[in-house]
């Protein structure tokens, strides 16, 4: 078994070459062999994972599984998720925010803090996903994602196998880093696989129930994630670190603790009018 102080980047390049024309089930094998009980499936049960839980239980070995429960997911992300354990007769453990940080959050800035500014928005994706998906992190030497080069700009450039600098460089394996939405649909539609609910009502990529919209006919794949926000990066932490860690109260002290901050007063917040766009189409409260 292999651990990621291993893999130089030389190392990563000849991998990348050596699975470049080769199908997933052939990358998730070997990364399986090499790992062992190291690696794991991030699954935030959206289509690409779906089709890695089909190639995954096709190989020889065992992949754990694993999704941050953020406390704001749709009731139709849950549903899936059961129905992919009864499918693959899986265990898929469910990494739920630190309660102590989640009620000091919430407690300062509102239980839909993210509507307010970016900032918060990106503090309340940090609380409630990148701190539980650092700390699975920190027990692997691999870990597996659904990410597409064609998903979003920030994304592109994304490859089969890469070494991750966000979380102390263990290996990222993306065995669908080119593959085209068409394709990931093609591949559920083919095998007759499950997908999430919302999907059929519109929904292109889902996240948290509060912070996900469907798209319009020609919208991008990601427009229905943080709509609000405006030429807004459209991701949440986990693969591209774009939170300042200085934005965070207490981030550097010992104890998680949210403080008061002069940035993060309640007051000082930008409390910017609802997603009008939202209940003009959709109707109600977001
Ligand atoms: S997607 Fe929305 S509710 Fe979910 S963690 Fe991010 S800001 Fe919070």
């Amino acid at each position: 078994m292999s651990n990621a102080a291993e893999f130089s980047e030389s190392r990563i390049d000849d991998v990348n070459l050596r699975f470049k024309d080769r199908a997933p089930e052939e990358l998730l094998q070997w990364a399986a062999e090499t790992f062992g009980d190291k690696i794991a499936l991030c699954s935030a049960f959206g289509p690409e994972s779906m089709v890695l839980l089909h190639y995954l239980s096709k190989i020889a070995h065992p992949v754990k599984v694993f999704t941050l429960d953020t406390g704001r997911l749709p009731k139709e992300t849950h549903e899936l998720m059961q129905k992919c354990e009864e499918l693959y007769g899986l265990s898929i453990r469910a990494y739920s925010p630190d309660p102590v940080e989640l009620r000091e959050m919430v407690e300062s800035y509102g239980i839909n803090l993210f509507y307010r500014n970016v900032q918060l928005r990106e503090l309340c994706c940090e609380i409630r996903k990148v701190r539980p998906l650092i700390q699975v992190l920190e027990e692997l030497s691999a870990w597996i994602t659904g990410l597409r080069g064609s998903q979003v700009d920030t994304r592109a450039a994304v490859r089969k196998i890469e070494l991750d600098s966000a979380h102390n460089n263990i290996i990222k394996i993306n065995p669908l880093a080119g593959w085209a939405e068409k394709e990931v649909w093609d591949y559920i539609a083919g095998h007759g696989l499950p997908y999430n609910a919302l999907h059929d009502r519109g929904y292109r990529s889902i996240g948290c129930g509060c912070c996900t919209r469907p798209t319009n006919p020609g919208e991008d794949i990601r427009a229905g994630r943080w709509w609000w926000e405006q030429n807004g990066a459209k991701e949440c932490g986990l693969h591209t670190r774009i939170l300042d860690a200085s934005m965070i109260p207490g981030r550097e002290r010992a104890s998680t603790q949210i403080q008061s901050d002069e940035k993060f007063q309640r007051a000082n917040t930008i409390a910017g009018p609802p997603p009008a766009l939202h209940r003009q189409r959709y109707g109600g409260k977001p």
